[in-house]
């Protein structure tokens, strides 16, 4: 596999499009929205550039990776000759299998088509299309560049052949697969989705504060950031998205997503990429900053 596409640049988009332009892979990144393809390109340079500075590689590695990058706003030039195509578009089952579907009529017949989804059913996706067994879900971790994991997950009908040359690929990339199944949520989500849950329904009976619970989780549980912040990099709406999925799929209330949560994304707050959730971003320093919200 030489060419990749992958659709949405958003969050994950542009990251999966960095590691693999990094590896020496040829990648078109494709967005709807022109806005977010420059975005995209912004973040990748930026994140280039830290990796200069730190002298993890040189002025060279990072003009091979840029101009093996290229943007387009059409799926379906975007995605001629490409080897695989990963999906990395907004989190909505409707939406996914839209795409899957046209995917599956303009790529070539041999093209595996890979999802990055959090949560959403890899062979229900894989049924909207005629090759089921070349569907598969490739969930990176966020931020792509720096997260080791990627979560191989296998449809009903994903191929040995498929899956096996996926963990290839991803190791290709200086990355650690796990092979899992398709059920709801799949290994990575079904167990932290819960936590980040619970942390918002804590805050939202009043029990401690954003500082107070992630410094629990931080402290106590040697978590690297607490489950809140966690959330705002994430983006609010994702995890909104994935607990109604683990709610929908096994239809136990332990999963039902805690009202605070649907009343933040209701008003726009998603965290980091809107600039707002449990914390304030975007004011341009390192510093943890409370949202105006939730300060004493
Ligand atoms: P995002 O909202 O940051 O970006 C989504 C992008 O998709 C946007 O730029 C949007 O314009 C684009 N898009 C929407 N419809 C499109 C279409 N039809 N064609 C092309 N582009 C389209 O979302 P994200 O956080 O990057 O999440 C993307 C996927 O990755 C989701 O499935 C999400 O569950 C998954 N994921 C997210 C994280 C995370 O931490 N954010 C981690 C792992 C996996």
């Amino acid at each position: 596999m030489k060419n990749i596409a992958v659709i949405g640049a958003g969050t994950m988009g542009n990251g999966i499009a960095h590691v693999f332009a990094q590896s020496g892979y040829s990648v078109t990144l494709i967005d709807l929205s022109k806005e977010a393809l420059d975005r995209a390109l912004g973040t990748i340079t930026k994140n280039l550039d830290r990796q200069l500075a730190k002298e993890k590689i040189a002025q060279e590695d990072k003009d091979a990776t840029l101009s093996r990058i290229t943007l387009n706003s059409s799926l379906e030039s975007g995605i001629t000759g490409a080897d695989l195509i990963i999906e990395a578009a907004t989190e909505n089952t409707n939406l996914k299998l839209k795409i899957f579907k046209q995917l599956d009529e303009l790529a070539d017949e041999g093209t595996i088509l890979a999802t990055n989804t959090s949560s959403i059913s890899i062979t229900q996706i894989a049924a909207v299309t005629n090759r089921a067994d070349k569907v598969i879900g490739m969930h990176f971790m966020n931020p792509v560049p720096i997260m080791k994991l990627v979560e191989i997950i296998r449809g009903y009908s994903t191929s040995d052949k498929v899956t096996d040359s996926i963990m290839d690929l991803s190791k290709s990339l200086g990355k650690s697969p796990v092979e899992v199944n398709d059920y709801p949520g799949f290994v990575a989500n079904r167990i932290l989705m819960p936590m980040i849950n619970e942390a918002i329904c804590t805050l939202h009976e009043g029990v401690a504060g954003v500082e107070e619970i992630d410094t629990v989780m931080k402290l106590g549980m040697a978590h690297p950031m607490g489950p809140l912040q966690l959330a705002d990099f994430i983006g609010l709406d994702v995890c909104l998205a994935i607990l109604e999925v683990l709610y929908d799929g096994f239809g136990n209330p332990k999963y039902a997503p805690c009202p605070l949560l649907v009343n933040m994304v209701t008003a726009g707050k998603k965290g980091v990429k809107s600039g707002e959730g449990f914390y304030s971003w975007g004011h341009g320093t390192k510093d943890l900053i409370l949202a105006d919200k939730f300060k004493k």
